[in-house]
Order: C-alpha cells, then structure tokens, then sequence
C-alpha cells in the first residue's frame, strides 16, 4: 500500500512571468502524478498538492529551488489525492480574490505593509498586556461570515461577507472605523487572507493590525478549545466542519428549526451550491434544505401549487 499525502502553502513574492511558472507547476505535477489545486499569480503562489508520499515530497524540493519560493513553508496533512478530482494550474489576477490586485504590493519578503505576524501564544501574550492597559483587542475574522456561523473567537468582529470581494466594500463603508486606532487580531483559516486583509486594513488607516500566523488552524493545534477560539472550523473540503477536541462548542442553528448543529448541507437542487446549517433531521427534508433563491424559482414555474393567489397568501405567511 503507498502512502499518500497532501501539502498545503502559499509564498508571497514578486513573479515575472506567471504563465512560465505555471507551465512549470503543471509539468512537474503531472510527472509526479499529482493532483490539486494552485494558482499563480505576480504576486506568489498558492496551492493544495496530494499524491504519493515521495512524489508530493519531491515536489515540494522542486518548487523551493525556484528563487522566489525558497523558504516556502510547507503544511502536510494526512490524506488522498483522490480528494482532488484532477490537477488544475491557474494564473489569475490575484492569490485571494479580493478584486484589487493593484492594492497589494510584495517583494522577496512577502506582502509590503500586513499586519504583524503573530504566534498563538503572542496572541495571547497581545490579549493580555492590552487588558492590563484597560484596551481590549478585537478579532476579525477574514473569512466569509457564514464560516463564522459555527466557530469563531470569542466576541470577534464578524464583517457582512458572502465573497472576499465583500471585505472592500466592508472596511470602506466606515462601519470598523472605530477600529482604527484599537488593536485588532486579523484571521482566517490557513492565514493567507489575513497576509492581504491586514494589508489593505492597515493601508485604510487601521493603525494596529497583527495577523494570526498558521490561521485558526495552527492555533487550534496549538490551544484546542482552551484558548479565545470557540466552536468548529469550517474547512473547504468533504467534511465541511471540523472541531479541535471534543470540547467543541456547538455554535450553529438549524435554519428551520434553531437546533444547534454545525453542519453545513447544499440546497436541495441539484446543481445549486448555496449552504445553510440544517440540524441531523431537517437535512433530511429535501423541501426544507431547498434555498430560497430556489424555491422561489420553483414555485415560479407553471403548475405549481404556489402558483396565484393561495401562493402569495403562503409566501407572505412564511415571511412574516
Ligand atoms: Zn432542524
Ligand atoms: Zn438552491
């Protein structure tokens, strides 16, 4: 039986020519029979690589001999390449799609002008030396809020987000502007938002922004349920939901029915990404984990019992 692996990273720094590391990337993969997903762009690398143990092993040598990815750290997991479907090698625009590439400057040492890098245990160390000046610092999470929905710091600052491109328009709508002059902990999961989030907060003015370093996930290892974290983890792959020991707290509502659950189930219609938190029976009712968005769409085709008057009667009930 081979042993499999998957390594997860990400390596800021100025790239010339995306498209030759790209084709770079997609030939020593495909060689070493690797799957996964990694984008490229001018300002670094991204990517989630499985495949046999001494494959992914010779992979990460070869990406690190390439200048600009030296010192790339490397986060191993247990796990198959089968989670991947197939290898996918993108240039785009930016690393996290935030929508303003031209906003986020880097050089050989990563992102110019991000928050502090901060350790778990410097996070606390940060929490309390604030709390003997009479400051409490803020959390804000950099993820999308329904991630936050099931896990989150303890009274973290939560911004209206369905998309990275959200956070733009967050931060300059002058809702966190009494942020500005406090001291805010950004973080994410695996940490590669917060490289930029930091950025673009402390470009808008917020004058002391740190960044959790390794993201929720290294501090989960770190400290389980122990610590400032409280709930589960979100994670973007079959599991959905993960929690660091079995002290978790359940955080998440049931959608239909407010009991606590912290699965996340796709609506009901086929093809139809949307997710939304059921509890172990709701997720069982297709007509219940179907989202609005479709149902509106199915009520609206001919035949349908909602259809006329009757319909509108129970639609205005049901928004009531
Ligand atoms: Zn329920
Ligand atoms: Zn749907």
């Amino acid at each position: 039986m081979t042993e499999s692996r998957i390594v997860l990273y990400y390596k800021f720094a100025p790239i010339k020519d995306p498209e030759a590391v790209k084709l770079w990337q997609q030939t020593l993969c495909r060689e070493l029979g690797l799957k996964g997903r990694i984008i490229i762009s001018e300002h670094g690398i991204n990517g989630t690589v499985g495949g046999e143990l001494s494959a992914v092993k010779t992979y990460v040598k070869q990406t690190r001999t390439y200048g600009p990815f030296r010192g790339t750290e490397f986060k191993w997991s247990a796990g198959e390449a089968e989670q991947f479907p197939r290898l996918s090698v993108k240039v785009r625009p930016e690393l996290v799609a935030f929508g303003v590439p031209d906003q986020v400057k880097v050089d050989a040492e990563g992102i110019i002008g991000g928050g502090e890098h901060l350790k778990p245990e410097q996070v606390h160390q940060l929490v309390d030396s604030k709390r003997s000046e009479g400051v409490e610092v803020t959390f804000f999470d950099g993820r999308n809020a329904m991630e936050a929905q099931i896990g989150r710091f303890k009274n973290a600052v939560v911004p209206e987000t369905e998309t990275t491109r959200d956070f733009i328009t967050e931060l300059d709508s002058g809702k966190y502007d009494h942020l500005k002059d406090q001291p805010v902990v950004t973080y994410c999961t695996g940490g590669i938002r917060c490289e930029v989030l930091s950025a673009l907060m402390k470009d808008r003015g917020f004058e002391e922004v740190y960044q959790l370093d390794g993201g929720i996930v290294r501090y989960g290892e770190a400290y389980q349920d122990s610590g400032l974290w409280e709930g589960e983890l979100y994670v973007f792959d079959g599991r959905m939901n993960m929690r660091f020991s079995d002290d978790a707290k359940t955080l998440g509502e049931c959608v239909n029915c407010a009991a606590a659950t912290s699965r996340f189930h796709n609506c009901a219609d086929r093809g139809c990404s949307t997710l939304k938190l059921y509890c172990e029976d709701c997720s069982h009712i297709p007509v219940t984990t179907r989202c609005a968005a479709c149902t509106a769409r199915a009520e609206a085709e001919p035949g349908h019992p909602n259809q006329g008057h009757l319909g509108k009667v129970r639609r205005r009930l049901a928004s009531a």
